[in-house]
């Protein structure tokens, strides 16, 4: 059991109405491992530049995760994001996206990468996410994350990428514009008519709602006293999800997961929770000190407040 997840590794300068931080680590792929490593070996796939310290490795090492296919690329300059949030911390508004040495990044995975059972293609431009599936062909779960720039300039790589994996994690609003679907249930519907059999529609602070073939399960937020900052709340459940799956789902003969819709809401509930964490504070500082037993005890009282088994 492992997993693989590529997606950007970036710097990201962040505004809230509750503080700001400048070049902090963070990135789909960064926020994504963190949240995973709780649960099983995490291989992070990426490129970053010379301005990429020993001690942002240092902080994934600590998490357990592999870093042997983060590739150092000399002269080159980490991806930068940079956005704030008014009070509705549901909307990011991005400022400023230097790519840098993901323009020109061509992938190559390690073994340990590629046996990979779970696949995140988390956000990041289409075509490297589908370089990422082809190589891992051994994934018998691939998962995808995408957003709305990607939507509005790759749109056809982006439906291309989505036919390739099981399931698909996007916010709502981008499931309807993805689809020309105003309808969720519709959209979704659209969505496995692609290929994808799970669709996550994320909702910000009212938590996530799944559409499966049999079923439909739907999770708000868990509720904080503090939120400081959203970044990476996305990716935090997508690898809290995803995480718990790779490490709980009973195989089947030909390595396939078992999931059926009860571990399935038990992956929704994990992802929910780590979410949690990750707003707590800017960027990683909450997700890269947190404890095994802080999450059980935050998965006991989400189990409380929603009577969900
Ligand atoms: P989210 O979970 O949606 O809040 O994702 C936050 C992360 O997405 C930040 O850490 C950013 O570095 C990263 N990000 C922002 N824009 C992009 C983009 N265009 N492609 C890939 N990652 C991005």
């Amino acid at each position: 059991m492992s997993l693989t997840v590529v997606g950007s590794i970036a710097f990201d300068s962040v505004r809230t109405p509750f503080g700001e931080r400048e070049r902090m680590l963070g990135g789909s792929a960064v926020h994504f491992a963190l949240a995973a490593s709780f649960f099983t070996d995490v291989h992070v796939v990426g490129p970053v530049g010379d301005d990429f310290g020993e001690e942002h490795f240092e902080l994934l090492r600590t998490r357990g995760v592999d870093v042997a296919d983060i590739e150092r690329v000399a002269g080159g300059e980490t991806f930068f994001w940079r956005g704030h949030y008014d009070y509705d911390l549901n909307v990011a508004h991005t400022e400023d996206t230097q790519l840098n040495v993901f323009g020109e990044f061509e992938p190559k995975l390690s073994d340990a990468s590629r046996a990979a059972d779970v696949l995140f293609l988390a956000n990041i431009q289409p075509d490297l996410q589908r370089e990422v599936r082809g190589q891992c062909e051994n994934a018998r779960l691939g998962a995808l994350d995408s957003m709305n720039l990607w939507i509005e300039t790759a749109r056809e790589s982006l439906t291309a990428a989505i036919h390739e994996v099981d399931c698909l994690i996007l916010n709502d609003a981008e499931i309807r514009m993805l689809t020309e679907q105003p309808n969720l249930a519709r959209a979704a519907r659209a969505i496995m008519e692609l290929g994808p059999r799970v669709v996550i529609a994320k909702q910000g602070e009212y938590g996530a709602a799944m559409f499966t073939p049999t079923g439909f399960f739907a999770l708000p937020g868990f509720p904080l006293d503090d939120v400081r900052d959203p970044t990476g709340a996305g990716d935090s459940f997508a690898g809290g999800f995803l995480g718990y799956l790779d490490g709980a789902a009973e195989r089947l003969e030909d390595g396939h997961l078992l999931l059926d819709d009860a571990i399935l809401r038990r992956a929704m509930a994990h992802g929910t929770v780590l979410a949690s964490f990750n707003v707590e504070a800017f960027g990683t500082e909450r997700v890269s000190t947190l404890k095994r037993d802080e999450i059980d005890a935050r998965l006991g009282e989400l189990r409380g407040m929603t009577h969900f088994a």
